[in-house]
Protein backbone atom coordinates (compact mmCIF):
# COMPACT_ATOMS: atom_id res chain seq x y z
CA UNK A 1 0.00 0.00 0.00
CA UNK A 2 1.71 3.19 -0.57
CA UNK A 3 0.55 6.27 1.69
CA UNK A 4 0.70 9.57 0.07
CA UNK A 5 -1.32 11.56 2.96
CA UNK A 6 1.41 14.74 3.72
CA UNK A 7 -0.18 15.54 7.02
CA UNK A 8 -0.08 12.01 8.59
CA UNK A 9 1.96 11.45 11.76
CA UNK A 10 3.96 8.40 11.55
CA UNK A 11 5.59 8.55 15.23
CA UNK A 12 7.89 6.05 16.77
CA UNK A 13 8.17 6.26 20.55
CA UNK A 14 11.52 4.97 21.61
CA UNK A 15 12.77 4.52 25.29
CA UNK A 16 14.05 2.11 27.44
CA UNK A 17 11.51 -0.46 29.31
CA UNK A 18 9.67 1.61 31.65
CA UNK A 19 10.46 5.36 30.49
CA UNK A 20 6.40 5.51 29.23
CA UNK A 21 6.35 4.71 25.79
CA UNK A 22 3.39 2.50 26.38
CA UNK A 23 1.07 5.51 28.53
CA UNK A 24 2.41 8.80 26.12
CA UNK A 25 1.76 6.63 22.79
CA UNK A 26 -2.00 5.72 23.77
CA UNK A 27 -2.70 9.50 24.84
CA UNK A 28 -0.74 10.74 21.83
CA UNK A 29 -2.55 8.56 19.66
CA UNK A 30 -6.12 9.11 21.19
CA UNK A 31 -5.54 12.62 20.88
CA UNK A 32 -4.83 12.94 17.14
CA UNK A 33 -7.36 9.78 16.51
CA UNK A 34 -4.89 7.44 15.06
CA UNK A 35 -3.97 3.76 15.67
CA UNK A 36 -1.16 3.35 18.45
CA UNK A 37 0.69 0.10 17.40
CA UNK A 38 2.73 -1.92 20.64
CA UNK A 39 4.36 -4.94 19.50
CA UNK A 40 4.74 -6.08 23.42
CA UNK A 41 0.84 -5.83 23.12
CA UNK A 42 0.22 -7.37 19.66
CA UNK A 43 2.66 -10.32 21.55
CA UNK A 44 1.03 -10.20 24.81
CA UNK A 45 -2.75 -10.96 22.83
CA UNK A 46 -1.61 -13.81 20.93
CA UNK A 47 0.18 -15.46 24.38
CA UNK A 48 -3.57 -14.80 26.03
CA UNK A 49 -5.54 -16.17 22.78
CA UNK A 50 -2.48 -19.58 22.71
CA UNK A 51 -2.06 -18.72 18.94
CA UNK A 52 1.18 -20.07 17.24
CA UNK A 53 2.65 -16.42 17.19
CA UNK A 54 1.79 -16.59 21.43
CA UNK A 55 3.03 -19.78 21.39
CA UNK A 56 6.77 -18.78 19.81
CA UNK A 57 6.89 -15.72 21.79
CA UNK A 58 5.65 -16.86 24.71
CA UNK A 59 9.09 -18.40 26.71
CA UNK A 60 11.35 -15.43 24.79
CA UNK A 61 9.57 -12.78 26.51
CA UNK A 62 8.71 -14.35 29.79
CA UNK A 63 12.78 -14.29 29.73
CA UNK A 64 12.77 -10.25 28.87
CA UNK A 65 14.70 -11.47 25.60
CA UNK A 66 13.70 -10.02 22.18
CA UNK A 67 11.65 -12.24 19.88
CA UNK A 68 13.28 -12.67 16.18
CA UNK A 69 13.33 -10.44 14.23
CA UNK A 70 12.17 -11.37 11.18
CA UNK A 71 9.05 -12.79 12.79
CA UNK A 72 8.44 -8.86 14.59
CA UNK A 73 9.12 -6.90 11.02
CA UNK A 74 6.66 -9.39 9.38
CA UNK A 75 4.08 -8.19 12.32
CA UNK A 76 4.53 -4.69 12.13
CA UNK A 77 4.98 -4.89 7.88
CA UNK A 78 1.44 -6.77 7.81
CA UNK A 79 0.01 -4.40 10.31
CA UNK A 80 1.18 -0.90 8.49
CA UNK A 81 -0.03 -2.26 5.32
CA UNK A 82 -3.81 -1.63 6.45
CA UNK A 83 -6.05 1.14 5.84
CA UNK A 84 -6.26 2.83 9.45
CA UNK A 85 -2.55 3.78 9.20
CA UNK A 86 -3.43 6.13 6.19
CA UNK A 87 -4.03 9.17 8.46
CA UNK A 88 -0.72 8.59 10.99
CA UNK A 89 0.33 5.99 13.71
CA UNK A 90 2.38 5.51 16.71
CA UNK A 91 4.66 2.32 17.08
CA UNK A 92 5.85 1.40 20.68
CA UNK A 93 7.69 -0.98 21.14
CA UNK A 94 9.10 -1.22 17.31
CA UNK A 95 12.19 -0.82 15.77
CA UNK A 96 13.98 -2.52 18.73
CA UNK A 97 17.04 -3.42 16.71
CA UNK A 98 18.96 -1.79 14.08
CA UNK A 99 17.61 -4.62 11.73
CA UNK A 100 14.09 -3.65 12.59
CA UNK A 101 15.24 -0.11 12.21
CA UNK A 102 16.44 -0.62 8.63
CA UNK A 103 13.06 -3.05 7.58
CA UNK A 104 10.99 -0.02 8.68
CA UNK A 105 13.01 2.20 6.81
CA UNK A 106 12.06 -0.02 3.66
CA UNK A 107 8.02 -0.31 4.83
CA UNK A 108 8.44 3.43 5.33
CA UNK A 109 9.52 4.25 1.56
CA UNK A 110 7.12 6.73 -0.49
CA UNK A 111 5.30 7.33 2.79
CA UNK A 112 5.60 10.21 5.32
CA UNK A 113 8.65 10.51 6.61
CA UNK A 114 8.87 8.91 10.49
CA UNK A 115 9.00 11.27 13.18
CA UNK A 116 11.19 9.78 16.29
CA UNK A 117 11.18 10.88 19.89
CA UNK A 118 13.06 9.14 22.18
CA UNK A 119 12.20 9.15 26.10
CA UNK A 120 15.03 9.27 28.03
CA UNK A 121 15.25 7.95 31.21
CA UNK A 122 18.04 6.96 33.92
CA UNK A 123 18.63 3.42 34.59
CA UNK A 124 17.84 3.67 38.71
CA UNK A 125 14.63 5.36 38.02
CA UNK A 126 13.37 3.31 35.68
CA UNK A 127 14.40 -0.14 38.03
CA UNK A 128 11.95 2.19 40.78
CA UNK A 129 9.06 2.59 38.44
CA UNK A 130 8.71 -0.63 37.04
CA UNK A 131 8.88 -2.38 40.76
CA UNK A 132 5.95 -0.41 40.79
CA UNK A 133 4.44 -0.80 37.54
CA UNK A 134 1.08 -2.64 37.48
CA UNK A 135 -0.95 -3.05 34.59
CA UNK A 136 -4.93 -3.60 34.19
CA UNK A 137 -5.55 -7.83 33.64
CA UNK A 138 -9.10 -6.89 32.01
CA UNK A 139 -7.98 -3.60 29.66
CA UNK A 140 -4.04 -3.70 30.04
CA UNK A 141 -3.68 -0.02 31.32
CA UNK A 142 -0.70 0.70 33.25
CA UNK A 143 -0.14 2.41 36.29
CA UNK A 144 1.46 2.78 39.55
CA UNK A 145 0.73 1.40 42.73
CA UNK A 146 1.46 4.78 44.12
CA UNK A 147 -1.12 6.22 42.37
CA UNK A 148 -3.66 3.46 42.38
CA UNK A 149 -3.14 2.03 45.85
CA UNK A 150 -6.89 0.64 45.76
CA UNK A 151 -5.69 -1.67 43.57
CA UNK A 152 -8.37 -1.48 40.70
CA UNK A 153 -7.80 -0.32 37.21
CA UNK A 154 -8.59 3.30 36.95
CA UNK A 155 -10.29 3.34 33.19
CA UNK A 156 -12.32 0.11 33.33
CA UNK A 157 -11.98 -1.27 37.64
CA UNK A 158 -10.01 -4.63 36.73
CA UNK A 159 -7.85 -5.82 38.75
CA UNK A 160 -4.24 -4.49 38.77
CA UNK A 161 -1.38 -7.42 38.36
CA UNK A 162 2.22 -7.47 38.10
CA UNK A 163 3.32 -7.96 34.24
CA UNK A 164 5.19 -11.40 34.29
CA UNK A 165 8.36 -9.62 32.82
CA UNK A 166 8.30 -6.65 35.31
CA UNK A 167 9.87 -9.31 37.83
CA UNK A 168 13.58 -8.45 39.22
CA UNK A 169 15.67 -10.31 37.59
CA UNK A 170 13.39 -9.93 34.40
CA UNK A 171 13.90 -6.61 34.19
CA UNK A 172 17.93 -6.28 34.61
CA UNK A 173 17.56 -8.54 31.68
CA UNK A 174 15.62 -5.96 29.94
CA UNK A 175 17.63 -3.62 30.71
CA UNK A 176 20.41 -5.29 29.31
CA UNK A 177 19.20 -6.40 26.26
CA UNK A 178 18.07 -2.70 25.29
CA UNK A 179 21.33 -1.54 25.84
CA UNK A 180 22.88 -3.78 23.70
CA UNK A 181 20.42 -3.82 20.84
CA UNK A 182 17.87 -1.03 21.21
CA UNK A 183 20.40 1.99 22.79
CA UNK A 184 21.96 1.77 19.40
CA UNK A 185 18.90 2.91 17.45
CA UNK A 186 19.20 6.51 19.26
CA UNK A 187 22.48 6.89 16.71
CA UNK A 188 20.68 5.00 13.98
CA UNK A 189 18.42 8.37 14.26
CA UNK A 190 20.09 10.66 15.64
CA UNK A 191 21.57 13.12 12.69
CA UNK A 192 17.78 13.00 11.15
CA UNK A 193 15.89 16.32 11.31
CA UNK A 194 13.14 14.51 12.28
CA UNK A 195 14.81 13.21 15.60
CA UNK A 196 13.74 14.57 19.27
CA UNK A 197 14.67 13.48 22.77
CA UNK A 198 12.66 14.25 25.55
CA UNK A 199 13.32 13.87 28.97
CA UNK A 200 11.40 11.24 30.74
CA UNK A 201 12.54 11.47 34.25
CA UNK A 202 9.18 13.55 35.26
CA UNK A 203 5.78 13.54 35.39
CA UNK A 204 3.48 11.46 32.28
CA UNK A 205 1.69 15.14 32.05
CA UNK A 206 5.23 16.64 31.71
CA UNK A 207 6.33 14.12 29.52
CA UNK A 208 3.37 14.27 27.36
CA UNK A 209 3.61 17.86 27.12
CA UNK A 210 7.14 17.92 26.00
CA UNK A 211 6.56 14.81 23.56
CA UNK A 212 3.17 16.89 21.87
CA UNK A 213 5.89 19.84 21.79
CA UNK A 214 8.80 17.47 19.99
CA UNK A 215 6.34 16.25 17.46
CA UNK A 216 4.76 20.27 16.91
CA UNK A 217 8.73 21.25 16.26
CA UNK A 218 9.78 18.60 13.60
CA UNK A 219 5.72 19.32 11.69
CA UNK A 220 6.72 23.37 11.89
CA UNK A 221 10.42 22.73 10.36
CA UNK A 222 9.07 20.59 7.93
CA UNK A 223 6.07 22.96 7.09
CA UNK A 224 9.00 25.22 6.77
CA UNK A 225 11.07 23.34 4.31
CA UNK A 226 14.13 23.65 6.83
CA UNK A 227 14.19 19.76 7.21
CA UNK A 228 13.31 18.03 4.23
CA UNK A 229 13.63 14.46 4.71
CA UNK A 230 16.95 13.00 4.45
CA UNK A 231 18.54 15.77 5.38
CA UNK A 232 21.14 15.64 8.67
CA UNK A 233 20.69 17.91 11.51
CA UNK A 234 23.15 20.60 12.37
P1 LIG B 1 7.07 -4.33 25.65
O1 LIG B 1 5.64 -4.39 26.09
O2 LIG B 1 7.29 -3.40 24.50
O3 LIG B 1 8.01 -4.08 26.80
O4 LIG B 1 7.42 -5.79 25.07
C1 LIG B 1 7.34 -6.93 25.90
C2 LIG B 1 8.21 -8.04 25.31
O5 LIG B 1 7.75 -8.39 24.00
C3 LIG B 1 9.68 -7.67 25.11
O6 LIG B 1 10.46 -7.82 26.29
C4 LIG B 1 10.09 -8.67 24.03
O7 LIG B 1 10.26 -9.97 24.55
C5 LIG B 1 8.82 -8.69 23.14
N1 LIG B 1 8.89 -7.65 22.07
C6 LIG B 1 8.05 -6.58 21.93
N2 LIG B 1 8.39 -5.86 20.84
C7 LIG B 1 9.46 -6.48 20.30
C8 LIG B 1 10.29 -6.20 19.17
N3 LIG B 1 10.08 -5.12 18.38
N4 LIG B 1 11.30 -7.06 18.91
C9 LIG B 1 11.53 -8.13 19.67
N5 LIG B 1 10.80 -8.45 20.75
C10 LIG B 1 9.77 -7.63 21.08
Amino acid sequence: MTVTMGSAINLVVLGPPGAGKGTQGVEFARGHGIPQISTGDILRDAVRSGSELGRRARATMEAGRLVDDELMIAIVRERLDREDVAGGFVLDGFPRTVAQAVALDEIMTGRPPLIVIDIAVPDDALVARLARRRVCGACGQATSVDLSPESRCGRCGGELVLRSDDTESVVRERLRVYADATRPLVDYYSQRPSFRAVDGDRSPAEVGAALAAAVDAVLAERAAGRAPAGESRA
